[in-house]
């Protein structure tokens, strides 16, 4: 949900007209400020941001191959390490990409860099996993053969030193969603060197009509509503108490489990739903339901039970557990939440 005055900066910047390019500089400065990196701009998500950042390393200059991206005759090839195949690589493979993925070790990744390599492609929640190059020797070891590094940093807009960790350990561009800073689901931005910025900004939607070309990333368009909330959106969460936050999360699972606590099918407890979804024994943000000895429901048939529900009621099944995320449930509507999960536990 976007906050009051997330959606006071879209309602304002649809009052009026402006134009889009002096928007996104003028939103890139402050954005780049605000995380200490050389140079920003607003993109329409994460995944744009991989499509449009690996764009702008195989065509990074002005000129007619922007508009054969991504079919253009020049070196395509993007390394991402073995161990960190993930789902979002496949983003830069819409810029016109060849994944080549070496095995694990320094030896490996340095040919595939010495094999005509553009990029490479970090994704950030996958750094420092085994058998994987840390960001720190990878960007140390693109760099000597002159290929930038694009990190996936999508959800690590938390704890805040995260978000310009990576332009500080000199990664070339970080990319990030503003669906995990509760800004506009179609928002994110990019930071980076002021070189790759500027060539991100010459393939973006903005120089497809006005431009001497018909740039590759006009597909992926934004108003000025989602350039202004996203960017006010970033401006608050950075400003935002998160200890309170998390606090506020805890104390509202703790006071759910409480709630259900004489229910004899059910252990309920609280723990933390990371955002890779996973359950660990950190600061609770959510309430987990554990069918008790002899209950005669599934986590699975009760999500299916919660989902059928008035009001419904959309819940994870993880790990033999039923995982309700706090953050995605306003407080105003844990009384109701409370009574649809007793409901669906007496049924
Ligand atoms: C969500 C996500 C993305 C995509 O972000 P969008 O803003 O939705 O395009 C990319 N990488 C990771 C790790 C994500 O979790």
């Amino acid at each position: 949900m976007l906050a009051p005055q997330v959606w006071e900066a879209a309602t304002q910047a649809n009052e009026t007209w402006v134009s889009i390019p002096e928007l996104l500089d003028a939103t890139g400065e402050r954005i780049a400020e605000l995380c200490g990196a050389p140079a920003a701009r607003v993109v329409p998500g994460a995944s744009a941001a991989i499509a449009l950042g690996v764009a702008a390393c195989i065509v990074g200059e002005p000129g007619p191959d922007i508009e054969r991206l991504p079919a253009v005759d020049r070196p395509r090839r993007v390394v991402l390490q073995r161990g960190h195949r993930y789902k979002y690589a496949r983003c830069a493979l819409l810029a016109g990409a060849e994944l080549v993925e070496p095995p694990e070790g320094e030896d490996a990744f340095v040919a595939a860099l010495e094999d005509g390599a553009v990029a490479v492609l970090h994704p950030g929640h996958l750094d420092g996993g085994d058998g994987t190059l840390a960001l720190d020797r990878v960007v140390s070891l693109a760099h000597r053969r002159g290929v930038p590094v694009v990190v996936d940093a999508a959800y690590l807009s938390f704890p805040l030193e995260r978000i310009g960790s990576f332009t500080a350990a000199s990664a070339d561009l970080a990319c990030f969603s503003a669906k995990y800073f509760h800004g506009p689901n179609a928002g994110g931005f990019v930071l980076g060197t002021t070189e790759l910025v500027e060539a991100v900004a010459r393939l973006d939607f903005t120089g497809y009509e006005s431009g001497p070309y018909r740039t590759f990333g006009r597909a992926f368009k934004m108003d000025r509503a989602t350039v202004a909330a996203t960017t006010v959106a970033l401006e608050r969460w950075l400003a935002l108490d998160h200890g309170a936050r998390l606090a506020g999360y805890e104390r509202r699972v703790r006071a759910l489990a409480d709630e259900l606590g004489d229910l004899e099918n059910v252990d309920a407890g609280v723990q933390q739903f990371t955002l890779d979804e996973r359950l660990v024994d950190e600061d609770p943000n959510a309430l987990v339901l554990r069918p008790a000895a002899g209950a005669s429901w599934t986590a699975g048939q009760l999500a299916d039970r919660l989902a059928d529900g008035d009001p419904r009621v959309m819940a994870v099944a993880e790990d033999g557990a039923l995982v309700v995320c706090a953050e995605t449930v306003p407080p105003e509507q844990d009384a109701a939440l409370a009574g649809a999960l007793r409901a669906a536990l007496a049924r």
